[in-house]
């Protein structure tokens, strides 16, 4: 359905868990991490009532997040029970890829249609650095048995940070001209814990295709499926894409087609609004179907016209990415 804006909402990001096995500088503290309690968490019969009342109010695309989904228990019949729904059409996953290798498989035979992997570093030191702890090598499996399992695309999230990663910015520029990998570079934004130090570590896009257009030429993309807020292109002959995706520097507000569910069954109208409407209240009190519908369709409805994240930050508003959904 369209919102006060004119803009077509039919897309609907679920984070199914806070709860994840790495801790990314800007994403989670590293210790004393607030998580849910088990009761106030959806249960997966009510994440799919949830879904099957959104479609009746036009969603149909799913991304199941968090935390880090591959994490919670049952996902692939949670997958296949959102992919037997005839209204959805799409539904992906973003994950950070350390489960991946023993689960890619899995999660194609259960109805996933896409996965976006996040990766900041092809160093291992500075993946272990970056995530306090991870293991650089299981991602890289993990994004080997992506392929192999047939995913396409496989999409690449890099957070570029000033004076982290940005020396690598030609491996990855490298990497997508080798292999069929559609590498996004994601602005840093100032939330969560990246909030005091966002300022001076952030590159814009704008910054990152000039820089690369002084080595490469970079043809536009017309769209990579479920390109949503990216904008793409490519390297001649390269086999894939590089995305920039710019939430600070040219916000994508006007053409943003998403509602966010967190973990704890809150409706998100905006990321950056710390404004959350109540689901699972009426859900666990017994609403209908059709009732839920209704409170989503509210949901729509006070979507804000767009953030001021840029000159703002995230004033007012302590959620994390980990509890709301990335
Ligand atoms: N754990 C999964 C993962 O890392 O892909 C899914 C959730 S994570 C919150 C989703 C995405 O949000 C990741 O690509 C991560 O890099 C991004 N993210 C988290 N905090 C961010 C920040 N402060 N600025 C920009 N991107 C951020
Ligand atoms: Fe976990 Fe993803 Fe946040 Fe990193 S970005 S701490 S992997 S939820």
């Amino acid at each position: 359905m369209n919102d006060t804006f004119k803009r077509n909402i039919n897309y609907l990001r679920i984070s199914i868990t806070d709860r994840c096995n790495l801790r990314c500088v800007y994403c989670m503290p590293e210790d004393g991490v607030q998580l849910a309690g088990h009761d106030v968490v959806l249960n997966f019969e009510e994440i799919v009532k949830i879904v099957q009342s959104a479609v009746m109010v036009g969603i149909r695309k799913i991304r199941l997040t968090g935390g880090e989904p591959l994490v919670r228990k049952g996902i692939m019949h949670l997958i296949k029970t959102i992919d037997e729904i005839p209204e959805i059409d799409d539904i992906a996953l973003t994950t950070n890829g350390i489960l991946l290798p023993e689960m890619a498989a899995d999660l194609k035979e259960a109805g996933l249609k896409r996965i976006n992997i996040s990766l900041d570093t092809l160093s291992p030191e500075k993946f272990a650095k970056v995530t306090r702890g991870g293991e650089l090598s299981k991602v890289w499996m993990g994004i080997e048995k992506a392929l192999d399992a047939g995913f396409d695309p496989v999409k690449i999230n890099t957070v570029m940070i000033r004076g982290f990663n940005n020396d690598e910015l030609w491996e990855f520029v490298e990497l997508s001209r080798k292999s069929p990998l559609h590498i996004r570079f994601i602005e840093l934004m100032p939330i969560g814990t990246s909030e005091l130090w966002a300022a001076d570590s952030y590159m814009s896009s704008d910054e990152l295709k000039q820089i690369i257009s002084t080595k490469c030429e970079l043809v536009p993309e017309k769209e990579v499926t479920g390109s949503g807020p990216a904008k793409y292109y490519r390297i001649p002959g390269a086999l894939g894409t590089i995305g920039f995706i710019s939430p600070i520097s040219n916000h994508f507000c006007s053409q943003c087609n998403r509602l966010r569910l967190t973990s704890e069954g809150q409706l998100r109208p905006c990321l950056h609004s710390p404004h959350e409407i109540d689901l699972r209240t009426p859900l666990r009190e017994g609403a209908s179907q059709l009732e839920l519908a209704n409170i989503i369709r509210q949901a729509i409805n006070s979507k804000p016209e767009k953030h001021d994240m840029a000159a703002t930050g995230w004033e007012g508003n302590r959620r994390v990415m980990n509890q709301i959904g990335g």
